[in-house]
């Protein structure tokens, strides 16, 4: 396709949330702002602020494959609920409308003659047309040119422009961004990443709301082979897309798993570790400055998520454990995965090093009195402190 009327490519982002958040709107559209620098270091863009949208010019005569690529890679950056791969033409109707003639000249809603509209904003009082009439103007080319029928309520392709104060943006249907606030913008936390599908997905939630995070995960190391490892960094690279600059550490956790074993109280054992896996990653969090942990945990999914286990392990320390997933079903969590692209890592086989303690007949409703006697005995406060002096860091340099 030769682009003659269509001026130079660019991206064009609408904001969600970030909208609604007024004095301190500013401070977002900031966060924002280093988030999508981050995120495209590899590419050569400007970034410009156009009345809530945001822009990203490229240099002159950079190619379309560079502009969707670079619209990839941005709608994997929390805030943007919309990316179009837009065209800056010269601010004349008629060069309009013969960009927009060929803007959807190989589109396949053309080739299906599906309903369409024009919608233009004029933010530029000065161009010689209003927009319900540069509307009328470019609707009636597109539909004498194509016999496209005109569908004003329901489009199944939308034509947009909008006049700029030295340019006309043109651009059809985006692709969806991950919506949410940037990342950063609420903090930090810490999350408890096993090899599973869903602490993944939680990670991912807490991050689409603004929380940057750390990744922790603990290996059944030295009873236990490194796959687990492998997986867990593997998943973190992929939820990096969506910060940049994440850290994983690594507990060596197979000794202390012994000594809960030892304890005797196998029904309890789950409950017991998951506890020294919370004091543990309590401490992680404070030496590294995180307010929260996070976990996959659901309720009701395995015996440790009944209310009165979760409720068991809440005690255990006192930072807030967020567990996004409290609420929703396997199924939803997997279809999440799926689309974050972590189940595929999340299916490969591993050595969890939870099924070193998991019981037949696990305890349904732990007793904290009961849990108290054991971390006694296992001085869990300090062991939980040795095993945060023990953790393996891994940076992540995507
Ligand atoms: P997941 O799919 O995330 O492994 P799960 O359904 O298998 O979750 P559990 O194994 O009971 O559930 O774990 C509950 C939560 O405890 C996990 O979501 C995770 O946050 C944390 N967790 C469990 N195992 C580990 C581990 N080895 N390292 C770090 N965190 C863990
Ligand atoms: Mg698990």
């Amino acid at each position: 396709m030769t682009m003659t009327a269509l001026g130079e490519p660019c991206v064009l982002l609408k904001l969600g949330e970030i909208i609604l958040k007024g004095k301190n709107r500013e401070v977002f559209e900031q966060r924002l702002r280093a988030n999508i620098k981050l995120a495209l270091k590899d590419y050569q863009v400007d970034i410009r602020q156009r009345h809530g949208v945001v822009a990203l010019f490229l240099p002159e005569g950079t190619g379309v494959e560079v502009a969707e690529a670079v619209a990839a890679r941005v709608s994997e950056v929390f805030g943007i609920v919309l990316v179009h791969l837009a065209w800056r033409v010269d601010k004349d109707p008629s060069v309009v409308t013969k960009a927009a003639l060929e803007l959807v000249a190989d589109t396949p809603e053309v080739a299906r003659k599906a309903p369409f509209a024009v919608r233009s904003r004029r933010r530029d009082k000065r161009f010689p047309l209003r927009s319900s009439e540069l509307d009328r103007l470019v609707g009636g080319e597109l539909h004498d040119a194509y016999g496209l029928p005109v569908n004003l309520s329901n489009p199944e392709l939308t034509v947009s422009i909008e006049v700029d104060r030295d340019e006309v943006f043109l651009y059809t249907n985006g692709r969806p961004g991950q919506g949410g606030l940037p990342v950063g913008s609420s903090g930090r936390g810490l999350v408890l990443m096993s090899g599973g599908i869903d602490s993944p997905v939680a990670a991912y939630r807490m991050m689409r709301r603004g929380l940057r995070v750390d990744f922790l995960h603990f290996s059944g190391i030295p009873f236990t082979t490194s796959e687990s490892i492998y997986k867990a960094y593997a998943l973190v690279r992929r939820l990096d897309a969506f910060q940049g600059r994440s850290r994983l550490w690594v507990v060596p956790f197979g000794k202390a798993q012994q000594s809960i074993r030892a304890s005797g109280q196998d029904r309890l054992a789950v409950i017991a570790q998951r506890r020294l896996m919370l004091k543990t990653a309590a401490e992680v969090a404070r030496r590294h400055k995180a307010s929260a942990l996070v976990t996959g945990d659901s309720l009701g999914q395995v015996s440790s998520q009944t209310m009165a286990n979760i409720a068991a392990q809440e005690s255990a320390v006192d930072l807030p454990i967020l567990r996004p997933l409290i609420g929703m079903d396997k199924l939803e969590v997997i279809s999440e995965a799926r689309r974050i692209g972590t189940l595929e890592i999340s299916e490969l086989p591993d050595e969890d090093c939870c099924t070193l303690l998991s019981a037949r007949n696990p305890e349904l409703a732990a007793k904290i009195e009961d849990l108290k006697l054991i971390e006694r005995r296992l001085d869990a406060d300090e062991l939980a402190s040795q095993l945060a002096d023990s953790i393996q860091a891994y940076k992540l340099d995507s």
